[in-house]
């Protein structure tokens, strides 16, 4: 059969490795198993979250209410925007999807950062777009605007990854807006917000306000999404804010009930739990440190991190050697080898864990 030429090349997005794989091929107990791969939240889901899904587990023979109302109206008042400028995806991935597909096509390309997240190329592919990136593997916007003005009639979204993953680093608000003055009103700009939490809890100058971002730049979306600092990955909710006119085109890319019935009631209850991602943001940055020292009494090469994870680049020591020897002890970690680089990607775990994961990092050092 032929299928779409666009396929062609595209590969698929590698996520990271489940649990169930580790108990399958490894004999490791589940519960043994340190999963420190995917970004999730450590301390799982708030348990009022826990709770108000429990009470309407037999509410799932019900479609959810397609307007989102009580989600929006959450989103709207957290951010100080309109109902009308927050478009809700299943995960902010399929955010990414729809503004992809509202604006990029076989004459309009992507931009994005030399090494970042994944699912910007893949859908742009899947677009028939082409995608640019940086020489630089990290954010420099010096060098986004160069690519830009060359190729200006070529691109039709910019996405900059704020904090960046699988890196770890973060751009300051105030450099992205002088950015963006840059940029013309008809190319799409994607800030995607998955670790802002984070970022804005270490750094105060990382902050994106989504309010202030539209106001000035109606080309500017921003994306947030309820997977990492809001424990609730398994539940697949996201979110995009803009400007309702920019929204209400991405909208029309939507399927009604993206997002299901529990989902749904998650995301509400988790936003009224601002102490548990509080707890989280703190633990996150406190158990960093023990990376951050580990790595420099071993002579690791650590990236700086806003984010819930750390990146260890090494020179001697075969980085996918390393993960392969963790995940045999139930250890998972995100080997970068995909991206071009000897290093691994670590979720910041509990303190037990972490410690566990270090211990058996330094018993595998050469
Ligand atoms: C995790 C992540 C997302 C979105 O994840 P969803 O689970 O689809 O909401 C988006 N961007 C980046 C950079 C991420 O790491």
């Amino acid at each position: 059969m032929k299928f779409n030429e666009n396929l062609a090349n595209l590969v698929s997005y590698e996520a990271g490795k489940p649990i169930e794989l580790v108990v399958r091929e490894y004999g490791i107990d589940a519960k043994d198993v340190i999963k420190l791969a995917s970004n999730e939240n450590p301390y799982g889901t708030s348990p009022a979250v826990v709770k108000a899904v429990g009470e309407i587990v037999n509410k799932m023979h019900l479609y959810p209410d397609d307007s989102y109302f009580e989600l929006k109206a959450a989103l709207a008042s957290k951010f100080g925007v309109s109902e009308k400028s927050i478009v809700i995806g299943s995960g902010s991935d399929q955010v990414i999807e729809f503004a992809v597909h509202a604006k990029a096509n076989a004459n309009k390309g992507i931009l994005t950062a030399g090494i970042t997240f994944a699912m910007y190329e893949i859908y742009a592919k899947a677009a028939g777009a082409h995608v640019f990136k940086t020489k630089s593997k990290e954010h420099d916007l010096g060098e986004f605007l160069q690519i830009y003005n060359a190729k200006k009639d070529e691109i039709g979204v910019v996405f900059l990854c704020v904090p960046n993953n699988p890196l770890g680093g973060c751009l300051d608000a105030e450099e992205i807006y002088k950015f963006l003055e840059q940029i013309d009103a008809d190319t799409l700009v994607v800030i995607d917000g998955a670790y802002q939490e984070f970022a804005k809890f270490k750094d105060a100058k990382k902050e994106i306000k989504p309010r202030e971002l539209i106001a000035k730049f109606p080309n500017a979306i921003y994306l947030g999404t309820f997977s990492k600092a809001y424990g609730l990955g398994g539940m697949r909710v996201g979110y995009g804010i803009g400007e309702e006119s920019v929204m209400s085109e991405l909208g029309k890319l939507r399927a009604p009930f993206n997002i299901t019935t529990l989902s749904l009631k998650a995301a509400i209850e988790a936003l009224k739990d601002e102490e548990f991602v509080k707890m989280t943001l703190e633990t996150n940055f406190e158990e960093m440190k023990k990376y951050e020292k580990f790595a420099d009494k071993h002579g690791i090469k650590r990236l700086p991190s806003f984010t819930n994870f750390i990146v260890f680049e090494f020179e001697r020591q075969n980085a996918s050697e390393l993960a392969q020897n963790l995940l045999k002890k139930g250890i998972i970690l995100r080997d970068l080898k995909g991206y071009g680089l000897n290093a691994v990607r670590i979720t910041i775990g509990l303190p037990s864990q972490n410690d566990v994961v270090l211990k058996q990092i330094g018993g595998n050092l050469k």
